[in-house]
């Protein structure tokens, strides 16, 4: 098996002549789904190219380093390949191992390190100049413009995740240096005083992995319990630490100022400050909405679920699909990749049925 890898990582400046032989599918995102959707592309014989603004199954790769999946191995898996893992849930490394292997079994058409800054559909930009019949050729064709040239193609998938934007908690003092939205590894919080805001599973993992290494943990939760999400083998060891003191919780609790040696917080009506070190506020992420509303793909009712045909994944604007955990609007707990990775086979079939 040699080291090398068919993945490129491109300072393509978009010259590929799609101008004048637009593509018929890019695929923005190169996570597990955007990786399943260039596989199906490949096989059904699309022309395809996968555009990923960071290293290869990013959302992943910036996960907690020793992040264990709530998901068995073989639900992870793409095309029946098996995953094998040395537990049954894999870890982290196992899975950004895996998803390497496959994109690279397949020598799939993937650009790294180049971030799609929008999408113009094109037939709008000429719209006044064209002569009616040349817009309906043009009906979907679009110009993709990322951080290293444009591309034209006439269908895109958007495969970008939820996991780039932290839910923010809006108060003062988020901005310094020892608040993070996300949790990479307890032994940096080794001995100091730790608060933890949030109550669902990235929350719940971290509290309790940073308490073994020495953490003093305090919980900040908003509700009047551990979330209903938190999994099931989980929810006994955080209630027990939080019951018999190892971690203390503070429920019906927010967050109102952080400071560098503070944090404040009301319960109840009644403002409290405890004395703190660092803060990991893991309210959750959301997906990058307006990146889809600026193409003109409806939001729909208070999730926010972008619009799409669940048998095709096309989404209200021709030629614009969505794919993996994106589909759920701020529900981003709908879809993962069990459920998501079918996506690929269906996008790609519409594509070919429209041809
Ligand atoms: C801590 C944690 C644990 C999880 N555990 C599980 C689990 O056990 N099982 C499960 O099925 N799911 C799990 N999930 C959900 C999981 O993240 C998704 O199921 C999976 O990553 C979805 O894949 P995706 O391809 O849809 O999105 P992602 O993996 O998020 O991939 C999206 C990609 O798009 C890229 N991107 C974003 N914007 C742009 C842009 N403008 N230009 C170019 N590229 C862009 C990102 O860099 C990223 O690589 C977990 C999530 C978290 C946060």
């Amino acid at each position: 098996m040699s080291g090398h890898s068919s993945i490129k990582t491109t300072t393509n400046t978009g010259t590929l002549n799609t101008e004048n032989h637009p593509l018929d599918l890019i695929i923005i995102g190169a996570g597990p789904i955007g990786i399943s959707c260039a596989i199906q592309a490949k096989k059904k014989g699309l022309n395809y190219l996968v555009i990923e603004k960071g290293c290869l199954t990013n959302s992943l790769y910036n996960y907690p380093l020793d992040m264990q999946f709530f998901s068995s191995s073989e639900k992870l898996e793409l095309e029946d390949i098996p995953f094998n893992s040395i537990e049954v849930k894999p870890r982290r490394k196992e899975a950004l191992e895996y998803y390497r292997r496959i994109a690279d079994h397949f020598e799939l058409n993937i650009q790294l390190f180049e971030a799609v800054i929008d999408i113009q559909s094109k037939s709008q930009n000429t719209a006044k100049q064209t002569l009616e019949l040349d817009r309906q050729k043009e009906a979907s064709l679009f110009q993709i413009n990322s951080s290293k040239g444009r591309y034209f193609t006439k269908n895109v998938t958007i495969a970008t995740g939820f996991f780039d934007l932290a839910a923010t908690l809006n108060v003062p003092g988020e901005e310094l240096p020892k608040v993070s939205h996300y949790f990479k590894e307890a032994h940096y919080y080794s001995g100091q005083k730790l608060a933890v805001i949030g109550a669902s599973n990235s929350a719940i993992d971290a509290a309790l992995a940073c308490y073994r290494k020495g953490a003093h943990v305090s919980l900040i939760i908003r509700g009047a319990a551990v979330g209903p999400r938190v999994k099931y083998w989980v929810r006994p060891d955080i209630m027990n630490r939080i019951e018999e003191g190892s971690i203390r919780a503070y429920y019906h609790s927010s967050v109102t100022e952080i400071s560098a040696s503070s944090l404040s917080f009301t319960q109840d009506k009644v403002t409290k400050t405890i004395e703190n070190d660092f803060v990991l506020a893991l309210t959750g992420y959301r997906p990058n909405l307006p990146f889809l509303t600026q193409l003109g793909i409806t939001l729909e009712g208070t999730a926010k679920i972008p619009s799409h045909h669940p048998k095709t994944m096309e989404t209200n604007v021709p030629g614009v699909y969505l794919a993996g955990v994106i589909c759920g609007g701020l529900e981003t707990h709908k879809w993962f990749i069990e459920n998501s990775r079918a996506h690929g086979n269906l996008i790609a079939e519409h594509i070919l049925s429209k041809a």
